[in-house]
């Protein structure tokens, strides 16, 4: 029988603080990269336990996620939001661990969507709470939805998320987010070697036309606990050869400097897809994301090691001036380029868990 309810439930200030200036944008990294999209983490708990992200023996029943009083409430994210919005902050996607977890989220998304300067308020989500949500999200102000689908074959995605959650549920969820205002709905599938490549071009097939834009991602070694080995990645070329040889394609000039995906289009006009190459073709040089993570801690890359914690701020009586001066100061110190620099070695130290930062 089907079942749709979340199936696995709950699983020293560092800031050099300058002198406070009137907020304005934040002034480039060390690479001359600027902050334009914020990843804003809600939750770090999650209601699935995929291998590549949060793995069971890891992640197991005993597992100490954040307490409530750790978490940053809706009023420090928004203010949070705000501050990053006057440093020229224009895109914000609300991510976790799951989203939809964190109670009464389309409130969140109201308060963010309030705030100028943010041209585009997203979410990503494993689909598997959407169907009850989409339609207060989208009217809450939510701009778009994206997906995370491993797999169409059940067997396969029960595998994947590891707590037998079935596919039809998100599908049910997908449909939601199309019904709500949503399309096109984007769809993320982590390829793994041996795992999910044979649902490469199904998926490919399945999420064909307008209403969707499926993304292959290559697994990538995140966090410090997934037991990733260069063995396990698909590269992206080869994902788009397999769809080439049954479904021809096209490539597609980027919508923006710094877009993570490589773009592609059906030759007969079925729509589009892209590939997001981390690993095997790094896009670090063109960077300008930020993650905060449900504790507000900072970091400047997916793969650091280190965050810089604003919730002592936040919480402390700086002003927002002063906070802004803080962030600002991170960012202009930033030189993070780890895709560009993985080594072997690299890829088995200790970084932040991406259940913490989102994806
Ligand atoms: N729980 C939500 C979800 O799954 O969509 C949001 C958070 S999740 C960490 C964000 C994205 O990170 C998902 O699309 C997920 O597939 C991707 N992800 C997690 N671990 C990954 C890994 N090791 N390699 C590549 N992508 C990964
Ligand atoms: Fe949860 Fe998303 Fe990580 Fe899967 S990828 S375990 S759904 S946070
Ligand atoms: Fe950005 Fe770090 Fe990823 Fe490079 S490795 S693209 S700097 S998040």
């Amino acid at each position: 029988m089907k079942r749709c309810l979340p199936a696995w439930p709950g699983v020293s200030t560092d800031v050099d603080i300058p002198a406070a200036g009137i907020s304005s944008a934040a002034p480039p990294d060390t690479l001359g990269r600027r902050m334009r999209d914020l990843r804003l983490s809600v939750t770090d708990r999650c209601n699935f336990r995929c291998a590549y992200c949060m793995p069971k023996e890891v992640f197991g029943r005993d597992h100490a996620f954040l307490p409530k009083t750790d978490i940053l409430t809706f009023e420090e994210l928004a203010r949070l939001a705000r501050i990053f919005a006057g440093l020229g902050m224009e895109k914000i996607r609300v991510t976790g661990g799951e989203p939809l977890l964190r109670r009464d989220l389309p409130a969140l998304v109201e308060m963010l969507a309030s705030i100028d300067g943010i041209k585009d308020l997203t979410l990503t989500t494993n689909g598997s709470a959407l169907a009850a949500q989409a339609l207060a999200l989208r009217q809450a102000g939510l701009k778009r939805v994206t997906v995370s689908l491993d797999a169409l074959d059940d067997a396969t995605f029960r595998a994947m998320n590891d707590v037998d959650f079935p596919v039809a549920c998100v599908m049910e969820g997908i449909d939601a987010a199309l019904a709500a205002g949503f399309a096109p709905v984007k769809i993320n599938m982590v390829v793994r070697r041996g795992v999910n490549e044979h649902e490469i071009v199904p998926m490919a097939r399945r999420f064909r036309g307008p209403d969707y834009i499926l993304r292959f991602i290559e697994f990538m070694d995140v966090g410090g606990t997934n037991a990733w080995r260069m063995d396990d990645v698909v590269p992206a070329d080869e994902i788009i050869r397999a769809i080439s040889r049954e479904l021809p394609l096209e490539a597609l000039p980027p919508n923006y400097a710094g877009e993570v995906a490589a773009r592609f289009r059906h030759a007969d006009g079925g729509g589009e897809i892209g590939v997001i190459s981390s690993v095997t073709g790094p896009f670090c040089r063109d960077c300008t994301r930020a993650r905060v993570s449900a504790e507000g801690k900072l970091f400047t890359c997916l793969f650091a090691t280190h965050g810089h914690d604003l919730r002592a701020l936040l919480r402390s009586t700086l002003d927002d001036a002063a906070i802004a001066s803080a962030i600002s100061a991170i960012w202009s110190a930033r030189d993070d380029r780890y895709s560009e620099q993985r080594t072997p070695a690299t890829a088995r130290q200790g970084k932040v868990e991406m259940s913490k930062v989102g994806g």
